[in-house]
């Protein structure tokens, strides 16, 4: 232990303690306490070094430093509460930055890997408390941090920590630290707060709510919008980042669907590339109890539909929900995508056909919107399924271009007849209020979403997709999740 207050660079009440004698070579400027001039009441630090603590024990600073060195050599009794201390030496925390960014505060002796690890650690020590750190000095060898540089409070605030580089360890760590403040606390940061803190700082809030308001970021910490803004942006470049790490889980995902659903259809698909990476395309499941459930005991109708994913991933997903004895939503099978095209939904219903063993689709109904890819992808697949096209999807592409009440109750009427002549007779009223409106609907095939033409049997009269779109509502949260969630199981 060296002491000398001839290297005291730092004037006024500030208040050090020293960890150690520092050689010079590891360009770091260390302050020493003057044990001589001490007039305040330094807070007991809680190191895991019992020298350190004894250091910082009021009443070993009374009787001087003799004392203390005398003390240091005979170890204490209790030990074996401090698990970093060894015969050898002092073993020091290593910094962990997964911990909660709250608990982050320096303790004397911590390694940290960066200056930047460091300074993010300190930078949430600051936020958490209320301390209005600055950086008198910052380099790759050397952290000196102080507070309060425009406190208006009499005196200044005497905390200080000063961390140098260890070239022998490749190690950044805390050299020297005075906790006391003296400061009010202020939570308005200035410079501290910076957009890349920020960004770090909302990350997984991000991951989780990919549309976090500005104001919901502002709502702990005293920022302008604009640095939300800009910590938004760079949280989601960090996303982006990451992005690869998602799609690599997608394999861990599918095989522990299949390990613990044995029986069970899990399909990825890649493009591959001439380089040799392979980029994702789409991912099939379909559970052995859904499959094996459907073709007990659901009625022979399937709902086809696909919708966005939510969250930074993007993508689409594609379904196939059947209709249970209770005419409850029934999920079989689903398929996450790259786009909705005619060739994902060819590769998707190969293999649900082969999954129900649905032959070329006789005694089946399928229920979906009029997407070209879907409706070329179900004729290849299920030539001879009865295919009802959504009635409101046909309505809403209708009502574009012709409005009104009373065409909105015929084309409703035509929907719901339940025989033939009744459909027949409403259209003829709808072609003589709109030719062109009437020529439009009969080119959409009017009678696959008209009753009177579903074939009996089928226990099933639904003339629109609303089954598809109540499961998409249902599964809201889960569309904006990553497969690297879902591999986790969160
Ligand atoms: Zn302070």
């Amino acid at each position: 232990m060296a002491s000398s207050s001839g290297k005291k660079k730092d004037k006024g009440p500030e208040k050090v303690y020293v960890q150690d004698s520092e050689s010079d070579d590891d360009g770091v400027e260390l302050s020493f306490f003057d044990f001589s001039q001490e007039t305040f009441k330094p807070t007991l630090n809680s190191c895991d070094d019992p020298f350190l603590n004894l250091l910082c024990d009021e009443s070993l600073l009374r009787s001087g430093i003799d004392r203390m060195r005398a003390d240091t050599s005979q170890p204490e009794s209790n030990e074996t509460e401090h698990p970093h201390f060894n015969e050898v030496g002092v073993e020091y925390r290593v910094h962990d930055p997964s911990m909660a960014w709250d608990q982050m505060r320096p303790v004397l002796g911590d390694y940290y890997e960066s200056t930047e690890q460091l300074k993010f650690a300190l930078t949430n020590y600051a936020v958490k408390n209320g301390y209005q750190l600055y950086f008198e000095k910052r380099d790759r060898i050397r952290v000196i941090a102080k507070c309060g540089k425009h406190s208006q409070d009499a005196l200044p605030c005497p905390f200080r920590v000063a961390a140098g580089w260890k070239y022998n360890e490749r190690t950044f760590q805390i050299k020297s630290i005075c906790e006391t403040h003296l400061c009010a606390r202020n939570y308005n940061f200035g410079s501290l707060v910076t957009s890349t803190w920020l960004a770090k700082h909302f990350l997984n809030d991000i991951i989780m709510k990919p549309k976090l308001s500005l104001v919901e970021m502002r709502f702990s910490i005293h920022v302008s919008m604009g640095q939300c803004q800009r910590a938004r942006v760079e949280a989601r470049n960090l996303l982006e980042g990451k992005l690869e790490e998602h799609y690599a889980r997608v394999w861990d995902y599918a095989a522990a669907l299949l390990q613990s659903n044995p029986g069970s259809t899990c399909k990825v698909g890649v493009h591959v590339n001439p380089g040799g990476v392979n980029y994702f395309r789409r991912f099939y499941v379909c559970f052995k109890n859904f499959k094996d459930g459907w073709i007990r005991g659901c009625r022979r109708v399937i709902g086809l539909d696909g919708c966005f994913l939510k969250g930074h991933v993007k993508g689409e997903l594609l379904t196939a929900i059947g209709r249970d004895a209770d005419n409850h939503v029934y999920p079989i099978a689903w398929e996450v995508v790259d786009v909705e095209n005619i060739d994902n939904w060819n590769w998707f219903l190969e293999l649900l056909v082969d999954d129900l063993d649905l032959g070329s689709g006789n005694g089946l109904v399928v229920i979906s919107d009029q997407h070209t890819g879907l409706l070329g992808a179900v004729s290849q697949q299920l030539p001879y399924v009865e295919h009802r096209q959504c009635a409101r999807h046909i309505f809403a592409n209708f009502r574009k271009r012709y409005t009104g009440l009373e065409l909105k109750n015929l084309f409703w009427e035509a929907a719901k007849s339940t025989v033939e002549g009744d459909f027949l007779v409403v259209m003829e009223k709808i072609r003589t209020i709109t030719k062109a409106g009437y020529l439009q609907l009969m080119k959409r095939k009017p009678h696959t979403s008209c009753r009177a033409y579903f074939s009996p049997g089928f226990s099933c009269d639904a003339l629109e997709k609303g089954i598809s779109e109540s499961f998409n509502s249902m599964i809201i949260h889960m569309r904006k999740k990553t497969f690297d969630h879902y591999a986790r199981g969160n």
